[in-house]
C-alpha cells in the first residue's frame, strides 16, 4: 500500500525562523535599536484585519515593535503617501509594508512605489523586484521567500529539479519564479510558470517534480494533474462553505505526492515569519549604515 505524503509542516518550521529572528532582534535591542515594523491598513476588508493582527502578534513575540497605520475605506493616494513619506524619513522605524489589498480606486503599484528600497521589506517596490529579476536580490517578498525557506529546511532538492508554478501575480507567481532562477543552491531550477491562459494546464502540471500553486482557485489541482512522488506546495487561501481550503484538493493529491503543505499551516506561517526575517534585516542594515 502507498504511504500518504509527508506534511510540510510550515508552522512548525516558520516557529524554527521566529525563534532565530528573535535572537537578532534581541542583539539589537542590546545596542539599544529596538527593531520596528509599520503597517499601513487602508479600509475594513476582513482577511486583511485577520493577517495584520498575525503579523502584529509575531512581530510582538519576536521583539519587533510595530506601528500600524489604520485609514478608513475612502482614505485617499495622498493621506497613504503622507503617512509613508513620513516613515521613510523615520529613523525609528525600519521597515514598512502595505497590507493588500487597498480600497477600490487607489493604485497599489504607486502606493507601494512610494516605499524607500531599504524599507521595502515586502519586497514589493518596483526596486526590489528589479533587483530580484537582475539576480541581486536585496528584499525578497515574503510569501515566495517562505516557500523556498520552506523547502530548503524541509530538505527537498531545488537546484536542477522541474518547477511548475501556477500562477503569475505580482505578489507571489512572478517573484517565485524569478527566486527560483537565481544562481545557487535555493534557485538553479528548471522553471515553468502558468496563469489563466495556459493551455493543458494538467499536462504541464504533471511534469512538475515541485508544484507550487498560487492561483486562488478552489481546489484546482487534483492528484489526476500530479506526479507520482512530487513535492506540491499549496498557496490558495479560499473561504467557501466548507471552511478554509487551498488551491489542491489535498486528498487526492496527497495520496501521489512525496510531500505536501497543508492549508492552513503550511505557506501561510512562513510568510508571517519571512516577514520578521526581511525587518530585522533591515535594522541591522540600517544599524550599520547602509
Ligand atoms: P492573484 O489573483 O493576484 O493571481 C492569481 C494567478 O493565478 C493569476 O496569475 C492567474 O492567471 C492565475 N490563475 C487563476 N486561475 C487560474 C487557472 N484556472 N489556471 C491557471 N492559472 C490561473 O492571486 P495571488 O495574490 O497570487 O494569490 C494566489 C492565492 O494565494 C490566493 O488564494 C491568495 O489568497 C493566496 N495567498 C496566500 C498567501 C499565504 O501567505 N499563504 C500569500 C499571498 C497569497
Amino acid at each position: 500500500m502507498k504511504t500518504r505524503a509527508r506534511i510540510l509542516d510550515g508552522k512548525a518550521v516558520a516557529r524554527e525562523v521566529r525563534a532565530e529572528v528573535k535572537v537578532r532582534a534581541g542583539r539589537l535591542r542590546e545596542r539599544g535599536i529596538v527593531p520596528k515594523l509599520g503597517i499601513v491598513l487602508a479600509g475594513g476588508f476582513a482577511p486583511s484585519q485577520i493577517y495584520v493582527r498575525s503579523k502584529e502578534r509575531a512581530c510582538a513575540r519576536a521583539g519587533i515593535e510595530v506601528e500600524v497605520a489604520r485609514f478608513p475605506d475612502e482614505t485617499t493616494f495622498e493621506e497613504l503617501r503622507d503617512r509613508i513619506q513620513e516613515w521613510n524619513q523615520d529613523k525609528a522605524l525600519h521597515g514598512m509594508i502595505v497590507q493588500l489589498p487597498l480600497p477600490g480606486g487607489i493604485d497599489s503599484s504607486k502606493v507601494l512605489d512610494l516605499v524607500k528600497p531599504g524599507k521595502d521589506v515586502d519586497g514589493l517596490t518596483s526596486m526590489n523586484l528589479g533587483k530580484l529579476v537582475a539576480g541581486r536580490p536585496e528584499f525578497m517578498p515574503a510569501t515566495p521567500a517562505g516557500i523556498i525557506e520552506l523547502l530548503v529546511r524541509s530538505r527537498v532538492g531545488i537546484s536542477g529539479r522541474r518547477v511548475v508554478v501556477v500562477g503569475r501575480s505580482e505578489l507571489v507567481g512572478k517573484p517565485l519564479a524569478n527566486i527560483l532562477l537565481l544562481r545557487g543552491d535555493r534557485g538553479d531550477a528548471t522553471v515553468t510558470v502558468c496563469h489563466s491562459k495556459t493551455r493543458d494546464l494538467a499536462e504541464v502540471c504533471r511534469s512538475a517534480d515541485i508544484l507550487v500553486v498560487a492561483a486562488g482557485r478552489a481546489r484546482l489541482v487534483d492528484g489526476d494533474m500530479v506526479k507520482p512522488g512530487a513535492v506540491v506546495i499549496d498557496v490558495g487561501i479560499n473561504r467557501t462553505e466548507q471552511g478554509l481550503v487551498g488551491d489542491v484538493d489535498f486528498d487526492s493529491v496527497a495520496a501521489k505526492a512525496s510531500a505536501i503543505t497543508p492549508v492552513p499551516g503550511g505557506v501561510g506561517p512562513m510568510t508571517v515569519a519571512m516577514l520578521l526575517v526581511n525587518t530585522v534585516k533591515a535594522a541591522e542594515n540600517q544599524a550599520s549604515g547602509e
